[in-house]
């Protein structure tokens, strides 16, 4: 039997940086990933879990349980808007691969309904699920944070290879990709992880050339203390300047990618 229920932590709505015009963005909870930049903190764990407010000291619980039907009424409220802008609706997390069935169920209807489909997506998952996407999105919204599997390993908690293998092979369909890479500095924002990156999309892909790049900020750092868990970066980074969101920009440019600040 199918799943047509899934958990959620959030919807978006009038979301504009999360593909193409105005959209209706899903954020499913549960992510592969730790991340030690993670503004969505309260994305990681797959089951609802409780945070504390900030101001009233009380718990408030995050995640809920939905079902195809609710959230496509949500949807449809903008269709109008997605009509005009070419917007539609954007799967992000969390990791939506981390609930297949009910991502495909939804999709499904997406389509079915002619809205224009796109994920934000770490990657993170078998072939067999990444195959199982086929067809059923108009985007891809790919992170790549690094190409060195041992600095992903100790960043993120879990091995790249399934997320190299999976874009390969979105490359190798034709899939409409944009790969995101968050800038971390000190991290991810060093010569010799961008040179990898450059190098790695430019000689391994054959089709796949867009790259956004995208400054980290530090927006989900007063949640860790609610989840009462440790921000391992505290006081530790500050947001990209220009400068050097530029010159990451122009590195990246020579080998032949087309890239955006932001995205
Ligand atoms: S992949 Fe995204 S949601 Fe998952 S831990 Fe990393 S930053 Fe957080």
């Amino acid at each position: 039997m199918k799943i047509r229920t899934g958990t959620i932590f959030d919807i978006k709505r009038f979301a504009v940086h999360d593909g193409p015009g105005i959209r209706t963005t899903i954020f499913f909870k549960g992510c592969p990933l730790n991340c030690w930049w993670c503004h969505n903190p309260e994305s990681q764990n797959p089951d609802p879990e409780t945070i504390l407010h900030p101001n009233s000291g009380e718990t408030e619980l995050i995640g809920k349980s939905v079902n195809i039907s609710e959230l496509m009424d949500e949807i449809r409220k903008d269709i109008i808007f997605y009509d005009e802008s070419g917007g539609g609706v954007t799967v992000s997390g969390g990791e939506p691969l981390m609930q297949p069935e009910f991502l495909v169920a939804l999709l499904n209807q997406c389509t079915n309904e002619n809205i224009n489909t796109t994920i934000d997506t770490t990657g993170f998952s078998s072939l067999k699920t990444m195959k199982s996407m086929l067809g059923k999105l108009d985007l891809f919204l790919y992170d790549l944070k690094f190409i060195d599997d041992e600095k992903h390993q100790a960043y993120t908690g879990v091995s790249n290879k399934s997320i190299l293998t999976n874009l390969k092979y979105l490359d190798s369909e034709k899939e409409s990709v944009i790969i995101r890479i968050p800038i971390i500095p000190g991290v991810t924002d060093t010569k010799t992880n961008i040179k990898s990156l450059g190098t790695f999309i430019s000689s391994s892909l054959q089709n796949i050339n867009k790259v956004n790049i995208l400054p980290y900020n530090r927006l989900g750092e007063g949640k860790y203390p609610r989840l009462n868990r440790p921000y391992r970066f505290a006081n530790q980074l500050a947001t990209p300047s220009d400068k050097e969101l530029n010159r990451i920009k122009n590195e990246l440019e020579t080998y032949g990618l087309g890239v955006q600040i932001g995205g």
